[in-house]
């Protein structure tokens, strides 16, 4: 194996069995920003979450946050904290859900059942609760959607228009939901230390942003929370004895290897639940795999497609950050460990407690790697 820095061009070789690519799925370095008109002409501040500067001093400004997801409404309850005010403009709304930032099930448990049942405990209770609430969008989309509108309108003031600012075009969980700790946005939207927009950005102006509306929101600080840049592992470019592995023509397997790419093997977690929930089994799988080929002396591991298989995308989120990165990602299969399973108690008997090995392996020994390479 050959890993080369882009950064300072140093060649580094280095040699291991198995390359594994714990990357994430967005690129470190860029977010994403739409080209908004008349950008250079606002003569405040324009910031990207991804590139915070450490002398940021926002004390009694007026700041812009650009944005509704997960980055948005987690600066917004931050920065009214000591802003003079913090305005949130969304193109559209996004489902938000106040949830208790502290488990008090989970906090009580020790002193009844010790520190390690309780962790145990909790955790189990946890996924339950997630994939219950997952479920119930799904199949109830209408009481899902009428649940979060009174959860939201109980936390806001009273004729706050809560449909134009808090009900998206879709339903609860076709996009990941955005929770807020105990509730925070709403409180300093309540305390008017933050209001919500819901606009078009027609340009940017010396003094802010012109809204499509012919409003104009007057602004020192523009925070642009427009989102992330997916990334495949890392952006490395992967090779197969010389040639390059065109990814978006490989299909994942169990989702954490790559048709006909041997000893390469990558986590990707749940789009509906805990990212890490899924990347836990997936390791544990992996550690499992390796102990297998070890044991019966197999150097050399790679899952074969079938024959021809239909595809779709790997990530089945609606997201926009989403759709504008599918085509550069691998693509996952229709059936069978082809597919990119979301569902924690099937990876549960697949990855933890289903054989390592799969008809679709193909495994091949020391001694015949050996005769490979001396033919
Ligand atoms: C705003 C936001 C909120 C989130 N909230 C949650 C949440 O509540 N729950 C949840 O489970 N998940 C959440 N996630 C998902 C979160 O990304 C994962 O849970 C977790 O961070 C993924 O861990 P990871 O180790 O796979 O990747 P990362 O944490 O992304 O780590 C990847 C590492 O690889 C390095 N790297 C990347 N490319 C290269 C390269 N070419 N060469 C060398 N090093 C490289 C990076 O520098 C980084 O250190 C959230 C993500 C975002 C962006």
């Amino acid at each position: 194996m050959e890993v080369e820095r882009a950064d300072t061009g140093e060649r580094l070789t280095m040699s291991a069995g198995w390359f594994f690519c714990a990357s994430g799925y967005y690129r470190y370095d860029e977010g994403f920003t739409p080209d908004f008109p008349g950008r250079e002409r606002f003569t405040g501040r324009i910031v990207h979450p991804q590139h915070w500067p450490e002398d940021l001093d926002y004390r009694g400004k007026r700041v812009v946050i650009i944005g509704s997801g997960a980055t948005a409404v987690t600066l917004v309850p931050a920065m009214a904290e000591t802003a003079g005010h913090v305005t949130m403009l969304q193109r559209s709304p996004t489902y938000i859900v106040p949830v208790p930032s502290e488990d008090r099930i989970a906090n009580a448990l020790p002193k009844l059942v010790g520190r390690t049942r309780a962790y145990a405990i909790a955790r189990r209770k946890n996924i339950a609760k997630q994939r219950l609430v997952w479920r119930f969008c799904q199949q109830h989309p209408s009481a899902a959607r009428r649940l979060i509108r009174h959860l939201n309108a109980k936390q806001l003031p009273k004729g706050f228009p809560v449909d134009e600012h808090f009900k998206p075009a879709y339903n609860p969980w076709d996009q990941r939901l955005c929770a807020v700790p105990d509730a925070d946005m709403f409180t300093a939207i309540r305390e008017g230390r933050a209001s919500v927009v819901t606009d078009r950005i027609e340009t940017f102006s010396e003094r802010g942003i012109r809204l499509a509306s012919g409003r104009e929101l007057d602004a020192d600080i523009i925070v642009t929370a427009t989102g992330l840049k997916l990334l495949a592992f890392g952006g490395i470019s992967l090779s197969v004895d010389g040639d390059k592995v065109a990814l978006p023509q490989k299909v994942a397997f169990k989702g954490f290897m790559l048709n006909d790419v041997p000893n390469f093997a990558y986590m990707f977690g749940y789009t509906n639940s805990s990212w890490t929930l899924k990347v836990g089994l997936i390791c544990e799988h992996f550690c499992r795999l390796l102990g297998y080929l070890d044991h019966h002396g197999y150097r050399i591991c790679y899952p074969q497609l079938p024959g021809d298989m239909a595809t779709r995308p790997l990530l089945g989120v609606a997201a926009g950050y989403v759709q504008r990165s599918a085509d550069q990602f691998p693509r996952q299969g229709d059936h069978g460990p082809w597919r990119t399973c979301m569902d924690y108690r099937a990876d549960y008997q697949t990855l933890r407690q289903g054989p390592v090995n799969d008809a679709n392996l193909r495994l091949a020994t020391a001694s015949s790697v050996a005769a490979q390479l001396s033919a």
